[in-house]
């Protein structure tokens, strides 16, 4: 048996994908050893899309120890499940830069498209493996979420394309109107603990300077998450002084106005300031900024990476 499995914090893209590709290889094998797998609890969206899709969700291991394991939507140990350091990885597919070293050749799909689950259509695609229609329901949200609806610096004409072929077969005729309905479902706070709402989408990163744990937010209104932020603020210091994180950031992205509001608790102000070109004593909204990945992280590393 070997799990296929994405990042913790899970968010669509790396459930959808782990059970995407799980079957992907199945069907290409003729087998059922490849298990879906996830690296945690899912947030709205996912049991959202799984239980609209009927399809079930993925088992979480306690560990990988020992395990073979095939890795999507990540590469990096520090966002993979505990006992990763002792699992066999046969394989990677991911769309984020890599930061894996290996003994041994294995098989690595990587693309700068805006999602896994575009690589995984694609693939489908190219070997005229067949999607059914709960199956290319998720995967479409997954593309729709990870590149916001296409609007992120992320998206591709590729994603563009596996959006459109996704969606037929989905019958879903309009795939903007069902990424809003998404991202209605995925950014609403109701009932959502706070401690939940710091670990949304997080994601750490070892920076030289130190540990960075950097959660995002999406939201179609930005004023709706207005009242939470002093309470996300108290949280965050929490978790960054129980955690001996340097930063533990939040950004709340404004998808309809395409920028993002920055929460920041750091060791650093001064440092912090100069990487986000803003002072933190007042707010900070920065324009256009949307992707963690391909925005958020660069900014940091050129302050704190050196
Ligand atoms: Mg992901
Ligand atoms: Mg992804
Ligand atoms: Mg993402």
């Amino acid at each position: 048996m070997t799990y296929v499995i994405g990042h913790k914090s899970p968010d669509l893209d790396s459930v959808a994908a782990a059970v995407a590709y799980a079957r992907f290889k199945n069907k290409m094998a003729g087998t059922d050893i490849y298990e879906p797998a996830r690296a945690g609890e899912l947030n709205k969206e996912t049991h959202y899309l799984l239980e609209k899709a009927g399809i079930k969700t993925p088992k979480m291991p306690d560990s990988l120890d020992g395990e073979q394991v095939i890795l999507v939507d990540h590469n990096e140990n520090s966002q993979s499940l505990d006992g990763i350091e002792k699992a066999e990885i046969v394989e990677i597919l991911d769309h984020h830069k890599m930061n894996f070293s290996y003994d041994q050749p294995i098989e690595i799909t990587v693309k700068p498209w805006g999602a896994s689950c575009s690589i995984i259509a694609h693939k489908f695609f190219e070997n005229n493996i067949d999607i059914d229609k709960g199956l290319a329901l998720l995967m479409l949200g997954a593309v729709l979420v990870d590149t916001v609806i296409t609007k992120s610096p992320t998206s591709t004409d590729m994603d563009k394309q596996m959006i459109e072929k996704l969606s037929e077969i989905a019958e879903i005729a309009d795939w903007h109107e069902f990424g809003m309905e998404i991202f209605k479902v995925r950014s609403s706070l109701e009932g959502l603990a706070i401690s939940k709402i710091i670990e949304n989408d997080a994601k750490e990163f070892d920076l030289k300077s130190g540990k960075f744990f950097i959660n995002q937010l999406e939201t179609a209104d930005l004023e709706s998450v207005k009242e939470k932020e002093s309470e996300i603020m108290e949280e965050m210091k929490k978790l960054k002084d129980e955690k001996s994180y340097h930063t533990v950031i939040t950004f709340i992205t404004d998808i309809i106005n395409e920028g993002s509001k920055f929460l920041v608790a750091t060791d650093d102000k001064e440092k912090m300031e100069k990487a986000l070109g803003k002072s933190l004593d007042e707010d900070v909204y920065l324009e256009g900024v949307m992707s963690r990945k391909k925005q958020v992280i660069p900014m940091l590393s050129e302050i704190f990476d050196k």
